[in-house]
């Protein structure tokens, strides 16, 4: 075994946690010409710490009080290499806003170090560590700016359920980088079982080397599916490989759906950042949705609104085609069977979304296309007016199923959550047929009041990480003051508890958020 080197030498190592940790190198074995062994750029001026996940440390099987010592923050900059780990960084290529690309990889991303904890296995990353060979002339780095966002997003959507990525420490230094102006540099380190994406089949596929690709799905499916066999014919591993397929494509109409139900656009679904696991991937221009509005485009590169939130499930279908589509050598009448299975996107992801927006709304799900149609008025009714998406969905919980249609009017008043605008008569309206179709369905649940509303509260956020107060946060660390990302962090570990959170965090956000600008620089 490649790893039993690394193994003895390291459960003594002080950042790894009573010996219960382990380093491994089983991705990293793979070697050519998958990876290429780069080393981290030091920064030039002194990182540190802004901010370190002390409970992912500990779930990763890692010593936190060694992380955030002036030899770990070394580690988790890529000022020195993880301990017996040569880091490195993997190939891809990717559809780009429906373009191919044919070369892309991991410009600014370099694999630090692989850990095992019993079953557990997960994978250290750093983002912003300097060029490897796949930087394409750019400079490897990324901005405190964008740093800040994926730290903390990647986190508010684990907190929320969401199939994600995560974020274990955010480090940053004066150490200049140039954007449309001068900022300067930060590195994340990220965690996840795997950070393979769909352009890493393309990679292989389109390159023509067709056997590497082989061993690396075969690799991959053993290591992440232990459910799938692949076995020893040429047959189980064509069904193997089709019952993987199927897979990825449930997995993402889910995370597609759960998004949806939380308000979030990814802003940049390109093949090269979906996740062969589904989890949500490559923080960027992204936004959590304030005033609903169902073609929200989060992403001002984004022209088209390729990447709106409408358009995010077709988006993930059509990802999902140039993944099947690159496996396609290896599958007999490729077309009708890929074509079957991809067909399946649809029932997947309209059972997730309904389930999902179902109990976002308090009602059952066995109300069946009742529900659905209720569904779609909601997200109408809400498109027709911009109402707060996170608001609107919290105030529910103040309503009550058994109450009239004017006693709830009146009740919903009191929510700090409230969402109308009681001038706006149409608006009043509207909202009062809202509700009389939302009780038609909601007066059947057989729960007690108190047991409806706190299964809701755990369902609707009452916080969610949104731009203007990312903005803030970004601000004022660009001043070198950390309070808010700190203070954030905390209000989206914990995005249900109305009672402890800030109330300029829930809010209704300022004016002056409709004008907030992202776009892809990082
Ligand atoms: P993204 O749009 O951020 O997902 O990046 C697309 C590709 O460009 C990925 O392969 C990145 O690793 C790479 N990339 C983005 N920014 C940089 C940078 N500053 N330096 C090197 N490579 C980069
Ligand atoms: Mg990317």
């Amino acid at each position: 075994m490649v790893g039993l080197f690394n193994e003895t030498i390291l459960q003594d190592h002080p950042l790894f946690h009573n010996h219960d940790s382990i380093l491994v190198q089983e991705y990293a074995s793979l070697g050519t010409p998958y990876l290429a062994e780069v080393p981290a750029t030091p920064l030039r001026t002194q990182p540190c710490l802004v901010h370190l996940n002390t409970a992912l440390a500990n779930a990763v099987g890692l010593n936190a009080e060694q992380l955030a010592s002036a030899q770990g923050v070394d580690v988790l900059s890529g000022n020195t290499q993880f301990p017996s780990y040569q880091s490195r960084a993997s190939v891809y290529c990717g559809h780009q806003f429906g373009q191919f690309v044919p070369q892309l990889g991991d410009g600014r991303a370099l694999l630090i170090a692989e850990v095992r904890k019993g079953k557990q296995y997960r994978q250290l990353q750093l983002k912003g560590a300097g060029p490897t060979p796949y930087s394409r002339h750019a400079d490897g780095r990324a901005v405190l700016r964008s740093s800040i966002r994926e730290y903390l997003a990647s986190e508010a959507m684990h907190a929320l359920g969401i199939a994600t990525t995560r974020a274990l420490s955010l480090t940053a230094s004066a150490d200049p980088v140039f954007r449309e102006t001068t900022e300067t540099a930060a590195v994340v380190c990220r965690v996840s079982e795997s950070f393979m994406r769909f352009g890493h089949v393309e990679f292989f596929c389109y390159t023509n080397q067709l056997e590497a690709l082989r061993n690396l799905l075969t690799w991959h499916i053993e290591q992440h599916h232990p459910e799938i066999d692949l076995g020893e014919t040429e047959t189980s591993f064509h069904a193997g490989l089709l019952q993987w397929l199927g897979a990825v494509i449930e997995r993402t109409a889910r995370m597609v759906a759960q998004w949806q139900a939380v308000g979030f656009c990814h802003g940049v679904m390109n093949t090269d950042n979906m996740s062969l696991l589904g989890l949500t991937i490559d923080y960027g221009p992204y936004g959590f949705v304030d005033g609903f509005d169902i073609d929200h485009i989060c992403n001002h590169s984004d022209h088209q609104g390729r990447y709106s939130y409408r358009n995010q499930p077709r988006i993930a279908h059509w990802n999902l085609y140039a993944l099947a589509q690159a496996l396609s050598p290896f599958i007999p009448d490729s077309k009708e069977t890929l074509q079957n299975l991809l067909d399946g996107f649809a029932d997947v992801f309209h059972a997730e979304h309904s389930a999902q927006f179902a109990s976002k709304l308090g009602l059952s799900q066995l109300q069946g296309d009742a529900v659905d149609t209720l569904i779609e008025n909601t997200l109408k009714f809400m498109h027709q007016h911009t109402l707060d998406f996170t608001r609107f969905f919290r105030s529910i919980s103040a309503l009550n199923p058994k109450a009239t249609v004017e006693e709830n009017f009146a009740q919903w008043q009191h929510s700090p959550f409230f969402p109308l605008a009681l001038g706006d008569e149409e608006q009043v309206t509207n909202a009062r047929t809202w509700l009389s179709q939302w009780l038609a369905l909601a007066q059947t649940t057989p729960l007690a009041l108190e047991q409806w509303r706190s299964k809701l509260e755990k369902t609707n956020p009452a916080f969610v990480l949104r731009n203007h107060l990312l903005q803030n946060a970004i601000e004022q660390a660009q001043k070198g003051e950390f309070t808010e990302v700190n203070r954030l962090f905390i209000a989206l570990s914990d995005p249900y508890n109305a009672e402890q959170m800030p109330g300029d965090y829930i809010a209704k956000p300022p004016e002056w958020a409709k004008s907030l600008v992202l776009s892809c620089s990082s």
